[in-house]
């Protein structure tokens, strides 16, 4: 089985940026592997180092038990689509496809009937003598990924993909992707800003910040136990919730501590809290009413994001911004008082480094 892997990874570009560090992981055939992080983080260096078109200052890339470190892109069986599709305006779409069999020297018959399968696969039959600038974003993006699957790479590379497309067709696009991917078996890895991409299409996400890995993870473990802050308000589209709490006494039954405004909550929790602490609590696991309850918090609604079958609810809570959600019939309006209270089992503990307390 295919396997690539990546140990101790650095980049420093010649003009001495620190672009990666430290990166190691793992791709197994069939993997889905999603690269997610702000902007500059590393994402498409880490994918141009795997490409080959980047040389890797220090570190170890694996393709099966070989080194491919200084393996030449070409000789590296690899398809790599671009966030600007990168396709040769000058040539038709047969074309396009056909190019990189054409560098190989396949004989012409095998190639048109290569580019028909392809075209078929991929729904582009009907563009096939057309010129770029003739094809909508979608028909385009889907020309690149035809070029670079033609070759049956054992590894695909998608590097910003849908960025340039409409909300709705890179709804569509998420999904013939994924399905692609799913028929040839391969190994693939997509860089990513959105976090809906990165939990929709990953069976496994690496979250990077400044050049570093800061977890990996199924999209489950990652949005339900982020192991540090960053992650934990990185992913979720609604963003979570941070309170800054005190404790004030924990035994055996019982833990309570302070929040912001002095409210005092009571719970149960094996984990053992320091005195500072910040809880943190995704906006579904608050439950909202608009009467008093003990252990609840009393907080202003600023906002309503009415998504149609579920309502954003956006709090005001000492000086800080909250959100929770609420369903579609709460007769809820903007400045009523409501009351939050915590899903217990859902709650997460940050230390005053922002490491997840397990
Ligand atoms: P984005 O989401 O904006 O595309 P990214 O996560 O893909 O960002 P990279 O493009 O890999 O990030 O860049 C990582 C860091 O390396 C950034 O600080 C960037 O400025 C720097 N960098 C990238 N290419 C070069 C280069 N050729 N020379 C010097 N520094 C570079």
């Amino acid at each position: 089985m295919a396997h690539l892997k990546l140990l101790n990874i650095e980049k420093v570009y010649p003009n001495g940026t620190k672009a990666v560090e430290n990166i190691s992981f793992e791709v197994a055939e069939g993997e889905f592997v999603v690269l997610v992080g702000p902007s500059g983080c590393g994402k498409t260096t880490i994918l141009r180092m795997i490409a080959g078109l980047e040389d890797i200052s220090n570190g170890e890339i694996y393709l099966d038990t070989k080194i491919i470190n200084n393996l030449s892109p070409k000789d590296r069986n690899i398809g790599m689509v671009f966030q600007n599709y990168a396709l040769y305006p000058h040539l038709t779409v047969f074309e396009n496809l056909a190019f990189p069999l054409q560098i190989q020297k396949i004989k012409k018959f095998q190639i048109k009937s290569n580019v028909e399968k392809i075209s078929e696969l991929l729904q582009i039959s009907d563009c096939l003598y057309k010129k770029p600038k003739e094809l909508s974003g979608g028909q385009r993006q889907r020309v690149a990924l035809g070029r670079a699957l033609i070759r049956q790479p054992r590894i695909l590379l998608f590097d910003e993909p849908l960025s340039n497309l409409d909300a709705k067709l890179r709804v569509e696009m998420r999904t013939e992707i994924t399905k692609l991917h799913r028929s040839l078996n391969a190994i693939s890895i997509y860089v990513t800003h959105d976090q809906i991409e990165a939990m929709t299409m990953a069976t496994k996400i690496i979250i990077l910040n400044n050049g570093k890995i800061q977890q990996i993870g199924s999209p489950e473990e990652i949005y339900n136990l982020p192991k540090n802050k960053f992650v934990a308000s990185f992913i979720g589209s609604t963003p979570i919730n941070f309170f800054d709490c005190k404790l004030l006494e924990q035994n055996d039954s019982c833990t309570s501590f302070s929040l912001t405004n002095g409210e005092m909550i009571n719970i149960q929790t094996k984990r053992k809290l320091p005195e500072k602490f910040t809880l943190a609590i995704r906006p579904e696991n608050l439950s909202v009413s608009q009467m008093q309850n003990s252990n609840s918090i009393k907080g202003k609604v600023v906002n309503i994001e009415n998504l149609g079958y579920e309502k954003n609810l956006y709090f005001e809570y000492g000086k800080s911004l909250y959100s929770c959600k609420s369903n579609i019939e709460n007769p809820i309006n903007i400045n009523d008082d409501i009351f939050i209270s915590f899903l217990e089992d859902k709650l997460l503990f940050y230390n005053e480094q922002g490491e997840l307390i397990n």
